[in-house]
């Protein structure tokens, strides 16, 4: 039978291999890839010749913030800069600063979450539950929200909704039993605050020392306790924003010694680096004040070296769409004060495209791999996340022969800046189709709010 939608002559990338070839959509669905497809009186054809045809990118950290009175249109101008980007799916977490209802029981966040999002995103999204102090149940909850849908939740192990210890160990005793899945913020808690009452005593406020208080063994300690207490429960783990080599290696031992360890990076530590801290006034300082923050040249360089190697398994952005003119607003505050987080969901694919495959540190395959195709697959996305048959056809037609520069100016997001300001990115993202039909097309959005249909989830490979 003919296929509805033909995309003809591209170069069809998979985490496998690459090569020329069409692919044919019927239903919203990749019916068929491959050569001289059945073409119909009503089959519509997209001319990708010259182009990369890649899955669409699945970002599964997002901080997005649901609409309010205010503000009605953020979560749906975040989900639209996402399509900009390649972003055909993202995870967001639920947490306080995101204005999701907090209601003390999981089943119910997910209802509240639900209800405030419903009919409100572009593309297809889900959610990640944050599991705080004040939900009492887990052991019967994680159960509940495991059946409804939503397999993933994540932990803090600082801030002041951190998790207890106790709290931890019953929440990946649940994962484990019932096919979830833990992400945890790895963090030490007590060395942390040590740092920053010292660094406060010393009269040292500015946003710079934000760095200073969370220095690679922090993280490192972190994750080290988490692991432990994963390995006790019988769980697997999954570890957020990992940004330097420290918790790298830790995450390498686990694995080494068989621990079902996963983790991810992100595009800033992937991009940038501490210097960014002394060369900046503390206004511009604000910007960088995200945890883990910055650091050194050869944390970046091990990042990418696990990247390539398996060591990480995929990257995602931590996006929070915090504004320096608002949220990070610095009226005097000492730096653990200000807000922690930067816009990043519409600049992933960019940053990994431009940073990784054009400067030769990842194959393209191996983007895709870790943009797609391993995302899709840990967070239980089992119809997406690349391109073969039977997949959703979310699909980003991506040009890699054309420049161009990231600014503010240019993005979608509800931010009111980038961290990647002024940095040049090789390819633009032309069109981007979710369940084979356009969102952006020759570089214009022309989806519509509520097309994105929220994704119950099953984690296939538990
Ligand atoms: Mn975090
Ligand atoms: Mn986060």
């Amino acid at each position: 039978m003919a296929a509805e939608l033909i995309i003809r002559g591209g170069i069809v990338v998979t985490a496998a291999g690459r090569r020329t070839a069409d692919v044919s959509i019927s239903d919203g669905r990749i019916v068929a890839v491959g050569e001289s497809p059945a073409v119909g009186e009503s089959t519509r054809v997209i001319d990708a010749a010259g182009l990369l045809v890649l899955p669409g990118v699945v970002d599964v950290h997002t901080h997005t913030r649901v609409a309010t009175d205010a503000q009605p249109d953020r979560f749906f101008q975040d989900s639209v800069a996402a399509a900009y980007g390649g972003t055909t799916t993202f995870l967001a977490f639920n947490n306080p600063g995101t204005g999701s209802e907090q209601t003390g029981s999981l089943p119910t966040d997910i209802a509240a979450w639900r209800r405030q999002t419903d009919s409100d995103s572009a593309v297809d999204y889900a959610l990640s539950l944050v599991l705080q102090p004040t939900h009492h149940d887990l052991a019967h909850e994680i159960p509940k929200a495991i059946d409804a849908g939503v397999p993933t939740f994540k932990a803090f192990m600082v801030y002041d909704f951190a998790l207890p210890t106790p709290a931890l160990e019953v929440a990946l005793r649940a994962t484990a039993d019932f096919d979830g899945l833990l992400e945890v913020h790895g963090e030490d808690k007590a060395a942390l605050e040590a740092n920053i009452a010292t660094l406060l005593a010393e009269g040292k406020t500015a946003p710079r020392y934000h760095a200073d208080s969370r220095p690679p063994h922090v993280e490192a300690a972190g994750t080290r306790t988490a692991i432990d207490m994963a390995r006790a429960a019988g769980a697997p783990v999954y570890f957020v924003h990992v940004s330097c080599r420290a918790a790298l290696d830790e995450i390498r031992r686990a694995r080494a010694a068989g621990q079902q360890v996963f983790a991810e990076t992100c595009p800033h530590f992937l991009a940038l680096d501490e210097s960014r801290y002394d060369a900046s006034s503390d206004e511009e300082g604000l910007q960088y004040v995200i945890s883990p923050p910055l650091r050194a040249p050869a944390d970046r360089d091990a990042l990418w070296d696990a990247l390539r190697d398996g060591g990480l398994d995929l990257v995602a952005t931590d996006h929070v769409p915090d504004r320096l003119a608002v949220d990070k607003r610095l009226i005097g505050q000492s730096f653990d004060q200000i807000s922690n987080g930067a816009p990043g969901m519409e600049t992933l694919l960019a940053i990994v495209y431009s940073e990784g495959v054009q400067r030769g540190r990842v194959t393209v395959e191996r983007m895709v791999d870790l943009l797609s195709t391993t995302p899709a697959r840990l967070f239980g996305l089992n119809n997406k996340g690349s391109i073969e048959p039977g997949k959703n056809a979310d699909i980003v037609l991506f040009d890699p022969q054309e420049r161009r520069t990231i600014t503010q100016q240019e993005l979608h997001h509800t931010s009111d800046f980038t961290p990647f300001e002024g940095m040049a990115a090789a390819g633009i993202v032309r069109s981007v189709l979710v369940r084979g039909e356009y969102v952006i097309r020759d570089g214009r959005f022309v989806g519509r709010r509520g097309f994105g249909r929220f994704q119950e989830r099953r984690l296939a490979w538990r």
